[in-house]
């Protein structure tokens, strides 16, 4: 099948040959007619499937645009996914005239996306906080609109934004085409795709398997200086008897290459600059089993072909998803068991969920195994190695037969003799010391000694507080702050919990992981148009008995608003109401000026 079967103008036509793009993908294929022909759709499909363009195509085409207003609003659940769309969709409107896209999104300043409006774009796509806040303000006027799009439904569930799409649907106007899609189905799905479509036809794409279940995924947050010596420790707890680690750059293999055989291991490089006999060596000798580690780039290792990888190690993430999905493919052939591995620093975060989302797995997040782990383990396949070498030797040597000693005292000298003769030492990373975050999340054994409660980040239970200069003075809303974590800050989806809102400040609990990242990124950071810093919450001044700040309760501005109440009309008191909003706001710049300039 070509694209021009599907009913497709030819000025879009055009575009996709620009672009490249020969055949369409089964989601293009099945969802673009029926949308093109004004039906409602709710396609089941997921990250790489093709559906950017399954729905922006049908959607450019009922543009018009000779009409300098929004017409179709596409929701996405994150900054990333609408700047990406707004990419595609203006790659595909290369040919039509006056038709353009706009992103829209929260934690930035409003003056580009006022501008875009302002400008007469028709095709909006943004995230559902700041989509509402323009509507209300009327700067994203609703009237033209025909084409409401919802993407990754599934993702903006998951991050609560439910009542915000109701809100925006239920501003939208209601003759209009609905297209839906979700890489996943469930109830909450199936709710909103009845309250937002009508007779919805259902495409539905099966998922390739891109990864095994018989490959175990997970992932260590580890600094990049420490990365060689936790490689290391997971070679010497036995877990990678034959493993392929991969670094992306030539540089960084043999750094890892070096690092690896002062310390005593067998191992050896694959690089793209090596020469092919070389290389045929190298892997041969992987093969026979006489390399513990193989390190590679991304080329160099795409004509390797092994069954028995145990352990694939991403000692950097690659950027392109594809190139993770080949990585780990190396292992877990065959129905065998199989372990991938990856090393992620700070700033890999929303690489990470990128990376979750294209496998359609969540990794699991382990810790860095300690030095005392490492030693026990040792200990353990030492006197394992002991018991199994008894079973067959049952010969003492004559040097030993005359020895006048408890055998256990004896035992008790070789044993060590032999730990100190096969262990290295262990190199002190800063992951073994608990952090700042970590501590705070950890409770103490009955020796006071620190313990660790599961080592899942996103699990809540465990959490730490951060605080905000600014809360309900500001006008801020629980969602503006999540919207300003998840897509400023970066955060993985379920690591930002309880919201609470005081009326100079916030406290937001997140998963301690995640914490360092936040504080790193949201320092100093705009929300609503306003400067706040955000740190660890350090409690309540310790000097003060004074209330640290009593929450705010939506009824408290209800009781100072009730004076105003029944004075006139409904508009007389919403307009007394956002004259104190404005009033608070004021009062609150001032404040924060002076304290500014006295600090
Ligand atoms: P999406 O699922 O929309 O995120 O698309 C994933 C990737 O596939 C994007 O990089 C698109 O540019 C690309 N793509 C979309 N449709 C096609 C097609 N018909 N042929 C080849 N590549 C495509």
């Amino acid at each position: 099948m070509s694209f021009s079967e599907l009913g497709i103008c030819p000025e879009i036509l055009e575009a996709i040959e620009v672009l490249g793009f020969e055949t369409p993908s089964p989601i293009q294929a099945r969802a673009i007619p029926p949308a093109l022909s004004g039906a409602d759709i709710l396609g089941l499909s997921h990250t790489g499937s093709g559906k950017t363009l399954a729905f922006s195509i049908p959607a450019l085409e009922c543009i018009d645009p000779g009409l300098r207003s929004v017409q179709v609003l596409c929701l996405a659940p994150t900054r990333e996914l609408a700047v990406q769309i707004c990419r595609e969709v203006d790659k595909l409107a290369l040919f039509l005239d006056g038709v353009s896209a706009a992103p829209i999104y929260g934690g930035a300043s409003f003056g580009p996306q006022l501008a875009a409006l302002k400008r007469g774009v028709q095709f909006v796509v943004g995230t559902p906080g700041r989509v509402i806040d323009l509507m209300e303000q009327g700067e994203l006027r609703v009237d033209n609109i025909s084409m409401l799009i919802l993407d990754e439904a599934d993702e903006m569930l998951d991050m609560g934004f439910q009542e915000d799409i109701e809100r925006v649907v239920a501003m939208l106007p209601g003759e209009r085409q609905t297209l839906l899609f979700s890489a996943t189905m469930s109830p909450a799905i199936r709710k909103l795709v009845d309250s937002v479509a009508q007779n919805p036809q259902e495409i539905e794409i099966e998922r390739p398997q891109l990864t095994v279940p018989t490959c175990e995924q997970c992932v260590y947050e580890v600094v990049f200086s420490s990365r060689i010596e936790v490689l290391s420790r997971l070679i010497e707890m036995g877990r990678m008897k034959r493993g392929l680690v991969f670094a992306n750059t030539k540089r960084v293999v043999d750094d890892i290459v070096d690092g690896l055989l002062a310390r005593g291991y067998a191992v050896d490089r694959l690089h793209g600059d090596m020469p092919q006999t070389l290389r045929e060596r190298v892997m041969d000798s992987f093969r026979k089993g006489n390399l513990t580690v193989l390190v590679a780039t991304d080329i160099a290792a795409r004509g390797l072909d092994i069954d028995d990888v145990d352990t694939v190690v991403n000692f950097e993430l690659p950027r392109d998803p594809e190139d993770y999905v080949h990585r780990i493919g190396r292992t877990a052939r065959a129905g065998r068991k199989g372990r991938a591995v990856s090393f992620i620093g700070r700033r890999d975060f929303s690489l990470l969920g990128r990376l979750e989302r294209f496998v359609g797995v969540r990794m699991q997040r382990e810790k860095v195994m300690t030095g005392t782990q490492v030693e026990e383990v040792r200990r353990e396949s030492l006197v394992d190695e002991i018991l199994e070498k008894a079973a067959t030797s049952s010969d003492l040597p004559e040097a030993l037969r005359d020895i006048d000693m408890p055998a256990e005292q004896l035992l008790a000298a070789m044993f060590n003799l032999l730990v100190s003769k096969t262990s290295r030492e262990l190199q002190p990373i800063p992951e073994d010391r608990p952090s700042k975050f970590a501590r705070s999340s950890r409770g103490a054994d009955e020796d006071g000694a620190s313990v660790e409660k599961g080592n899942d980040w996103s699990s809540l239970q465990q959490s730490v507080t951060l605080f905000m200069n600014g809360g309900k003075l500001l006008g801020l809303r629980p969602k503006d702050i999540a919207g300003l974590f998840y897509n400023e800050g970066g955060a993985p989806k379920g690591t930002v919990g309880d919201i609470r809102l005081f009326l100079k400040h916030s406290l937001i609990e997140v998963s301690p992981e995640i914490a360092p990242q936040l504080i790193e990124r949201l320092g100093t950071c705009h929300i609503c148009g306003y400067e706040v810093n955000i740190r660890e919450d350090k409690g309540r001044p310790a000097q003060s008995n004074a209330p640290y700040e009593r929450e705010f309760r939506p009824h408290d501005r209800e009781r100072r608003g009730a004076s105003y109440a029944g004075r006139g009309n409904g508009n007389f008191r919403r307009d007394s109401r956002e004259r104190q909003d404005r009033s608070e706001r004021v009062f609150y710049d001032k404040f924060s000026r002076r304290s500014r300039r006295r600090g």
